[in-house]
């Protein structure tokens, strides 16, 4: 589904504007280069745009150009408040509903300002004056590079913003794997590296630059595995005490819910992480198919997300969380047989 009302918003930008971007809390790869390639977008044109982002992000996509201009609002929230108060307009990217930007909601919420969301999730909520969603655009990152366009701001995007987009779209794609990179998705990918994306580089920084407790975490979270091959179903867990014993810094378990994906006859793959700070249980869920991830986190695990891509959280021990999980099975086991693609060779 596709929404476009931003008319009126090329008007409101045609003199220099103060503008506030926020991504959701946890920001991925999609959140960060959508949010930054908006900033340099706009700073380009002579406005004065700050993305504030709720919480921190991981350190490995700390490289991306003005990543160290953003400001955190755990950190900072007094300048974050300030910044919002004194923007003309807030862009709020890559999440559908405001209790998806953390501390920053009730700020946002009350906002007298015009809010313009940018947004592939499904059911967005009904918060924006200028709204742009499009759930079957491959990443937020991808419909930035249309935005420019609507706003006429195409020919402002050089090297750096090419850069943020192409990595937002690389990083929701699963490197164009994922089958919301269509044709389109690569035409505009193809198009950032004309103006100056270096896909070898980029994707060097993002996979390859990885840390000991990263692999070191991996290492525990793959022997946490569980095959549940009657279920076609993966799960791995992260306890906190893994998290000590691997030195875990934010952002260290980025993708490993994937290798469950990459076992024959596995369908749906799910990772717990135990995080003592909330006292709760992070879930990510991806699949394979029609098996429908966001629904399922949904209906369970008080999240979403996207077909094959989803997340969620619950207060209950690693342990009661996996019984959860496992009792849910039986219930969808015709739906994860379909779903089980095996190519025979
Ligand atoms: P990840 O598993 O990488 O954290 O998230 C996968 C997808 O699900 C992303 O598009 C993310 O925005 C979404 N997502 C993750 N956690 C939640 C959640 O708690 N609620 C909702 N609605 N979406 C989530
Ligand atoms: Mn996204």
């Amino acid at each position: 589904m596709r929404i476009l009302t931003i008319e009126g918003l090329s008007d409101l930008l045609s003199t220099p504007k103060k503008i506030a971007i926020i991504p959701h809390q946890n920001p991925d790869g999609d959140a960060l280069g959508s949010c930054l390639g908006l900033q340099l977008l706009l700073s380009n044109a002579g406005h004065h745009a700050q993305v504030i982002a709720p919480n921190p992000f991981p350190h490995f996509l700390a490289w991306l150009p003005k990543s160290e201009d953003i400001l955190i609002a755990e950190d900072q929230l007094e300048s974050c408040k300030s910044a919002i108060n004194q923007a003309d307009l807030i862009a709020t990217l890559d999440f559908n509903h405001l209790s998806r930007c953390g501390v920053l909601e009730p700020l946002i919420s009350e906002a007298t300002q015009p809010i313009l969301m940018v947004d592939h999730h499904i059911s967005p909520a009904d918060y924006a004056t200028y709204m742009f969603s499009d759930t079957s655009a491959s990443s937020t990152s991808e419909m930035i590079y249309h935005l420019a366009n609507y706003i006429g701001l195409e020919t402002h995007i050089n090297a750096d913003i090419a850069t943020c987009l192409y990595t937002g779209i690389l990083t929701d794609t699963g490197s164009f794997k994922y089958p919301n990179a269509g044709s389109e998705t690569l035409r505009i990918a193809a198009n950032l590296v004309d103006s100056g994306a270096d896909k070898t580089k980029i994707n060097a920084l993002i996979s390859e630059q990885g840390s000991l407790s990263r692999l070191k975490l991996m290492g525990r979270c793959l022997d946490s595995l569980e095959f549940l091959e009657e279920y076609h179903t993966v799960y791995m867990c992260i306890t906190e005490n893994d998290k000590i014993a691997s030195n875990f810094q934010k952002g260290d378990s980025e993708g490993f819910v994937n290798f469950g994906l990459s076992l024959k006859g596995c369908c749906f793959s799910v990772i717990f992480i135990e995080n003592s700070e909330d006292q709760s249980i992070k879930l990510s869920l991806r699949s394979t198919g029609d098996f429908d991830v966001n629904q399922f986190a949904r209906d369970h695990f008080n999240g979403g997300g996207h077909k094959n891509a989803a997340g969620g959280k619950i207060n209950t021990s690693i342990e009661q969380a996996v019984a959860l999980l496992t009792s849910l099975l039986p219930h969808y086991k015709e739906s994860l047989k379909t779903n089980a693609t095996i190519y025979e060779n």
